[in-house]
């Protein structure tokens, strides 16, 4: 599954539009009207896409207050990274390779620092102070799963200034090169993940990333900004994941959108949406257990039956205390509940075998 891609910035007709690179239009593109950007800001951005010939474009008011809010002015490169379905993690560098400003630690929450370089081979030197005051000699780099100790230095590349760069170098970084087959000049882009630990994407020269990592959602800022008038009655655009680490977002199966509100925590029950009920056979299930994060409760599955239309199923309802599961998740009202469906399991309840619907909830 692609994930990730790298294209350079069109600095004369931003913030007005930008074409997307092919890999765009072959590995990400479905048809979607928008897409969900989402900037170092912690903010969402829901983006129009336009088809001109054969190119996707992003342009439209919410791109530009894209570009505003979370493009300076000297970067030149953009990495979109893929969170979700149609959602990607944007971030940008300079033409030194140096992560675009507002992505300091304090700015970016749980999002780490990252640089672009090409590879260079017998050493590699990383841009300014990727890794900052960190003088330890070995650190550990992941790449395509596999896990390299590397030798590493400070270097003074410029006698007149005090800046220090870092140098990655030794037997674990010529085996990083030659197992992985980087050739001279690829693009690689390294995650600082703390601890002595880098990450390590490599990019085709076309942009598309050549291996799967683990993406995780970014935890969005609360209030969110306005959603633009064409997502309104999207509900995706009202959600906001609150589950930190969250790992059930990377395609939309199995999964619906239902709002928590006064009517659900008054009445103890909540209407699972009708289409959904007929495609998952919901009224075959006699409990769901709801999972979020470190909580888990049961609810009943309730089947509404149409008394005038014997046989007629009107609704299924989960039925139990709402307002205590919102709270013990940490849900504010109104809140847009994605409910994704992981698994299927059978308990055994007075003798009887029912079927019980395993939720993720966030
Ligand atoms: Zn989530």
């Amino acid at each position: 599954m692609d994930q990730q891609f790298l294209f350079p910035l069109d600095g004369d007709n931003n913030p007005t539009y930008q074409i997307l690179p092919r890999v765009f239009n072959e590995f990400f593109y479905n048809g979607e009207r928008y897409v969900f950007l989402i900037g170092n800001n912690r903010q969402r951005y829901i983006c129009l896409l336009m088809v001109d010939g054969n190119e996707i474009k992003l342009y439209g008011d919410e791109w530009g207050r894209f570009i505003e809010d979370n493009v300076p002015p000297h970067v030149t490169t953009l990495h979109f990274v893929k969170e979700a379905e149609t959602t990607f993690y944007v971030t940008g560098y300079t033409d030194f390779g140096v992560e675009g400003p507002g992505y300091e630690r304090r700015d970016v929450g749980n999002r780490l620092s990252r640089c672009l370089v090409r590879c260079t081979h017998g050493g590699q030197i990383l841009p300014g102070d990727f890794l900052q005051n960190i003088w330890k000699s070995v650190f550990k780099i992941y790449a395509n799963g596999l896990r390299f100790r590397v030798n590493h230095e400070r270097v003074q590349l410029n006698m007149e200034s005090v800046v220090r760069s870092n140098r990655l170098f030794g037997n674990g970084w010529e085996r990083l090169v030659t197992d992985l087959e980087i050739a001279d000049g690829q693009l690689m882009v390294f995650t600082n993940l703390g601890d002595n630990k880098l990450n390590l994407a490599l990019f085709f020269n076309n942009g598309r990333c050549m291996h799967e990592e683990v993406v995780l959602p970014t935890m969005l800022r609360i209030p969110p900004r306005a959603i633009a008038p064409y997502a309104i009655q999207d509900k995706r655009a009202k959600h906001i994941c609150c589950w930190k680490g969250h790992n059930s977002h990377n395609n939309e199966n199995d999964v619906f959108y239902v709002e928590l509100d006064g009517t659900v925590t008054e009445f103890y029950h909540l209407t699972v949406p009708t289409d959904y009920c007929e495609d998952h056979l919901m009224h075959t299930y006699g409990k769901a257990l709801l999972v979020h994060n470190h909580q888990m409760v049961t609810f009943n599955v309730k089947v509404i039956r149409d008394r005038s239309r014997p046989g007629r199923i009107n609704h299924v309802k989960l039925t139990g205390n709402w307002r205590k599961f919102g709270e013990r998740c940490g849900f504010n009202h109104p809140k847009m509940m994605r409910f994704k469906l992981i698994n299927t399991i059978g308990q055994i309840v007075e003798g009887e075998e029912i079927q019980v619907a395993v939720f993720h909830v966030c």
